[in-house]
């Protein structure tokens, strides 16, 4: 039976370690700050939010929520974006995916300074990552990587294969494989015949958003399986995109749905926060 890689204690440990190093910036005076922009009310977006807020308080982190209402214009939400790049208070802007469709995503995200850009989605940030040479790595996929190096598994010259090409998941996970030194094939919904490629896989990395579509049989024996995926199965039931039980029987290693990738995605975004107050005091 595959040994479970358990998102909440490792997440639990890192924040910690991120409480532990908020506090020792308090003590020399510095205190990291977030600010998250909600615009509309998304329900999952407002429970995102009200979960980083949370987060932050518990990290030490001083954290601003600013809850525009639907109707904003665009122009508005960059002004409040611009006022926010210039306060010395915040070191990390998030804004809450997705806005309103009057709302230019790309535009907002741009607006963000690089140095600030907690998530990681300006284009300045996507480049560095390509170059090998990161800023911030976006948190759900820097999540997936702290999973792996906690438990053990090294990538180098492994053949890694992520399942969905998304900007803020499949994508940015690929680069930070490969400059782990794994080999990389992406699939995605026009590729031929997935199931060969995920056999062939040592580590199998699901993102999604289809229920349990990875059956466990695709699962070789002794891969190791992240499951980035979270779907609402009925009224309370969330699954991930790999099926959990057949695919525990091949694997080495694999995470659950919930309490795999969903815990670390907030952590990331804690841990991101504290890294851009420590470059704002030059640590
Ligand atoms: P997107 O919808 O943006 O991307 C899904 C990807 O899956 C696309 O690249 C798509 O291909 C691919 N795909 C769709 N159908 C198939 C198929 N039949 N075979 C192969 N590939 C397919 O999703 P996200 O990347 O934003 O999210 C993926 C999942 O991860 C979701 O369940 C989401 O809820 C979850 N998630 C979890 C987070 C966490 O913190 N745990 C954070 C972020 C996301 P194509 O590009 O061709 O359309």
């Amino acid at each position: 039976m595959a040994e479970l890689i358990d998102g909440k204690v490792i997440a639990a440990e890192l924040r910690q370690q991120i409480s532990t190093d908020v506090e020792e910036l308090i003590v020399k005076g510095v205190t990291p700050g977030l600010a998250v922009v909600l615009v509309g009310e998304d329900p999952a977006s407002r429970v995102y939010v009200s979960m980083k807020e949370k987060a932050c308080a518990a990290a030490g982190i001083y954290s601003v929520e600013h809850k525009l209402s639907a109707e904003t214009p665009e122009a508005e939400l960059l002004d409040l974006i611009a006022q926010l790049n210039d306060d010395n208070k915040i070191d990390g802007i998030l804004v809450q995916l997705p806005l309103p469709k009057h709302i230019a995503e790309a535009k907002i995200l741009e607006a963000i300074s690089p140095s600030k850009d907690v998530d990681g989605f300006h284009p300045y940030n996507v480049g560095r990552l390509v170059t090998g040479d990161p800023v911030f790595k976006p948190c759900t996929p820097y999540g997936v990587m702290k999973l792996l190096e906690h438990t053990g598994v090294s990538l180098e010259g492994k053949d890694v294969v992520i399942v969905g090409r998304s900007n803020i998941v499949g994508k940015p996970l690929a680069l930070m494989c490969l400059a782990e030194h794994a080999t990389v094939t992406i699939c995605h919904s026009r590729t031929v015949d997935l199931v060969q490629k995920v056999v062939a896989a040592d580590v199998v990395i699901a993102a999604v958003g289809r229920p349990e579509m990875i059956k466990g049989d695709w699962i070789k024996k002794g891969a190791v399986v992240i499951d980035v995926g979270v779907n609402r199965v009925g009224e309370k039931k969330l699954v991930g995109d790999v099926d959990f039980a057949a695919a525990s029987i091949n694997a080495a290693a694999i995470t659950p749905v919930p309490g795999g990738v969903g815990p670390m995605t907030i952590t990331m975004l804690l841990y991101n926060t504290l890294l851009s107050a420590k470059r704002r005091v030059g640590q």
